[in-house]
């Protein structure tokens, strides 16, 4: 923090473990309350000078940030995969993705405008200023440990703001690299704070409740999205929520088979499963239901688990043994349910906390799998006749992150795009997240968006000043 890598003010560290093993990987710095307060207090150092700092400087600092994540994309890549399990080339994809949020919002910095106008009466002149909203307070989570921090730290430096960072006490590792990075951009000492912490509930109350602070920015559990929206409410902080999914993915009878499968694949097991964006429902219509559900069951089959460093290795582990048994009570309660068990279905003896690829047909209503965000490789198949069924069954949830169809009618398609309840659609594609689009959710699925220029507002304030005529 303020540009010096130091330990934490009680000398306390906290052990970092790969999934993939249980092996301790690294001892890292356990910040404490003090800590966190003293980041802040490097961050409010340094807003004003950021703030006035020219846009095309820090344009300059997040472009050279993004070629610096190019360069050492096989040391990022090695650190997600060490601490996060992921197979190498999902990190590499990661490195590519989380990289493009510092490219595309350093093109931002230099596009912040404003508003020059005539009031309606004719009798004088508004004028509109876009400024930094201040310092922000960013909580990331492990299952993207660079994106989910490029792509809250992209924008907001692009803006202006100065920034403390917690990254997930899982994976801090990619992120304290992040931040060594920046530091070799050029980035102003203070503008950049990170505070790694196994006890973020203690680290962060003290910070969201100091009056220096302006803007929180989360990613992660509902649960945690919704204690943390009370606290900034007590000094009307401006936030953005990046909450849960429960994303339907609906195959229609007029899909393309085998572009509906590859992106089901896709849509379900990229990231192990883990990520909000994964497909947790899936609705096929009663007439490509068998032969969906065979396709993807073969597909699934050939996916090859082990340590995301093996070649040829397609699924890694889980985060921990509490995923694990997530996925498996998820897997056993459908069945008893009266499920069917297509495949997969079990824990994998042998070091690390993996479990198998699982397709289950025939999911019953009720079954706690349709309404829990699964974070596991696991694909809950449930059959529909109507598309207007279809569509309840997708809206029925209180979530509204990401949906995907598969249809090729394109009237249908405009049909689900105006009544999904969702922040995202996926029309026959399984991968939606993309630095240039709004991300993000409606309903309990969060607030604001990431991502585009939308992104970038969430990090500005408007001041108008209205001036008679010239
Ligand atoms: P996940 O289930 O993905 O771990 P969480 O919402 O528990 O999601 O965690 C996401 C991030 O929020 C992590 O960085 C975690 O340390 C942090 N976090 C968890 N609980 C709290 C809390 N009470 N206050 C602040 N941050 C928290």
């Amino acid at each position: 923090m303020a540009g010096a890598w130091r330990p934490a003010s009680g000398g306390a560290t906290f052990p970092v473990r790969d999934p993939s093993t249980g092996e301790v990987l690294a001892e890292v710095a356990d910040a404490t309350p003090e800590d966190g307060i003293a980041a802040l207090d490097a961050a409010v150092a340094a807003q004003e000078g950021w703030a006035s700092t020219p846009p095309r400087t820090r344009s300059d600092i997040l472009r050279r940030a993004f070629d610096l994540a190019h360069e050492h994309e096989d040391d990022l890549a090695a650190l997600m995969t060490l601490e996060m399990g992921k197979p190498l080339a999902e990190s590499r994809g990661e490195v590519a993705y989380g990289s493009e949020f510092l490219r595309w919002f350093s093109e931002e910095a230099v596009r912040i405008s404003g508003d020059y106008r005539t009031n309606p009466e004719g009798t004088g002149r508004g004028i509109v200023l876009r400024r930094p909203v201040g310092p922000v307070y960013a909580i990331t989570p492990w299952n993207f440990p660079l994106a989910m921090a490029t792509r809250k730290i992209g924008p907001a430096l692009a803006a202006g703001c100065t920034v403390v960072l917690k990254p997930a006490d899982l994976t801090p590792l990619t992120t304290l690299f992040l931040v060594e990075l920046f530091r070799r951009a050029g980035l102003p000492d203070g503008v950049l704070n990170v505070v790694p912490s196994r006890d973020a509930k203690a680290l962060s109350e003290p910070i969201i409740a100091d009056r220096r602070l302006r803007k929180l920015t989360f990613t992660g559990s509902t649960p945690v999205g919704s204690a943390l929206l009370k606290q900034a409410a007590d000094n009307v902080l401006k936030t953005s929520m990046e909450l849960g999914g429960n994303a339907p993915l609906l195959v229609f009878d007029d899909a393309d088979l085998d572009e509906a499968v590859a992106a089901a694949m896709q849509a379900k097991f990229r990231n192990v499963g883990e990520a909000c964006t994964a497909a947790n429902r899936f609705f096929v219509q009663e007439g490509i239901a068998d032969a969906f559900t065979a396709a993807l069951s073969a597909k699934v089959e050939e996916l090859r688990i082990g340590r995301g460093t093996e070649d040829g290795t397609t699924i890694g582990p889980l985060i921990d043994d509490r995923a694990v048994d997530k996925a498996a009570g998820l897997v056993d309660d459908a069945v008893q349910r009266g499920a069917r068990l297509v495949t997969g279905g079990e824990r994998v003896d042998r070091p690390g906390t993996f479990y198998t690829p699982t397709v289950l047909d025939q999911v019953q209503p009720g079954s706690d799998i349709l309404t829990t965000e699964i974070f596991g490789p696991v694909v809950s198949i449930t059959r529909f006749t109507t598309e207007e069924e279809g569509i309840r069954l997708a809206n029925d949830t209180e979530y509204g992150l990401v949906a995907y169809a598969f249809t090729t009618d394109f009237r249908r398609g405009q049909r689900l795009a105006e009544r999904l309840e969702t922040g995202m659609l996926g029309l026959n594609t399984g991968v939606v997240s993309n630095a240039a689009f709004p991300f993000g959710g409606v309903k309990s699925s969060g607030l604001g968006r990431e991502g585009s220029h939308e992104g970038l507002e969430e990090y500005l304030e408007s001041v108008y000043v209205l001036t008679p005529d010239p």
